[in-house]
């Protein structure tokens, strides 16, 4: 199946809304990317099913995308399908401890409710932006916890067979910033085991570790978060301050006055800006510490 039938037939079969040739940089935090073949949000489980039968009968590849908030997505863009299932899977409920959330409810949500049920254990989330889906496959987290560790289960949906399958925490191998999740399972629903608590110290812990952030990372500012992880028994940040890179940029691409470790795009800048600031920064860092960064982030795109 060529571009254009790829795209006719999707928008013929999809019930949600379908993209085309969809710049990328209007569906990640960084504002950079070039444009998707089709961007699809289906409407339902159902939706999505049909729009996987069709990419998988024209032979292209998917992505599913939270809020793009840990991205870096290429000038020239994304061939095949982009799926973000903000609307399939936006359910959120709450019972005895357990909270159940849709894959692409942001976090933001999930501290609202908890907050009105008194429920403790994923305040330290608090201004992690993005999915709830997007933050357990990359295990987003703090130093203070991780996204897995209130984990109870995750119900996936494999894009090979369209089988819905619930996963326990144990099944998973959760790691710093990352998971064992394999690229064709991609996660619907998200299940947290939370403690009763005071809705008052909820709210205090939440609005804390917020104004924590406001004064320590560049919040506001078009970035994906943290560039490269902290290599083990160091800060990432404090690498590439002692490197002398803080204030570094390349095109409209600048390392943040605030945090070293934050990218922030003032204004135009180009995926390939950033990929030459990153490669510049571990120059540096390798030479002044002789330590190799690692990307946090995702490239993704041609
Ligand atoms: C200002 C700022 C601060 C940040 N602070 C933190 C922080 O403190 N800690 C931290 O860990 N991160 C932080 N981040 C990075 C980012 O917010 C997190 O990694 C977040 O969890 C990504 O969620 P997302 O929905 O945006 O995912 P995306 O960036 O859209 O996607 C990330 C990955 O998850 C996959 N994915 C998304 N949804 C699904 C799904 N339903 N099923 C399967 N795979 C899926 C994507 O394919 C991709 O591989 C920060 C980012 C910003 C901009």
């Amino acid at each position: 199946m060529n571009k254009f039938a790829f795209q006719k037939e999707l928008e013929r079969v999809c019930r949600g809304e379908v993209l085309l040739d969809e710049p990328m940089s209007q569906h990640t935090s960084f504002g950079i990317g070039g444009p998707a073949e089709a961007f699809v949000c289906p409407a339902d489980i159902a939706d999505l099913r049909e729009i996987l039968t069709i990419a998988k009968e024209a032979a292209k590849p998917i992505f599913v995308i939270g809020r793009g908030t840990n991205l870096l997505v290429s000038d020239a863009g994304v061939s095949g399908l982009v799926i973000r299932l903000n609307q399939s899977c936006s359910k959120i409920r709450a019972s005895d401890g357990r909270l159940c959330a849709g894959a692409g409810v942001e976090l933001s949500q999930i501290l609202q409710l908890c907050i009105q049920q008194g429920l403790g254990g994923l305040e330290f989330t608090a201004g992690i932006p993005g999915t709830v889906g997007g933050a357990v496959k990359g295990n987003a987290g703090t130093l203070k916890a991780e996204i897995s560790d209130p984990l109870l289960e995750v119900e996936t949906l494999d894009t090979n067979s369209l089988e819905l399958s619930i996963l326990k925490k144990g099944q998973i191998i959760f790691k710093y910033r990352r998971s064992s999740l394999p690229k064709e399972l991609l996660l619907t629903a998200v299940t947290f085991q939370l403690y009763p608590e005071d809705p008052v110290n909820v709210k205090t812990r939440v609005e804390d570790y917020l104004k924590t952030r406001l004064t320590s990372q560049p919040v506001g500012e078009k970035c994906a978060g943290c560039i490269f992880k902290n290599p083990p028994g160091h800060s990432a940040g404090q690498l590439i301050e002692q490197a002398g890179c803080k204030g570094m940029s390349c095109g409209d691409a600048m390392v943040s006055e605030l945090h070293a470790n934050f990218i922030i795009n003032r204004s135009k800048a180009k995926a390939s800006d950033v990929l030459k600031l990153i490669d510049e920064i571990r120059e540096r860092v390798r030479t002044t510490s002789g330590i190799e960064l690692e990307l946090e982030i995702e490239v993704v795109g041609q």
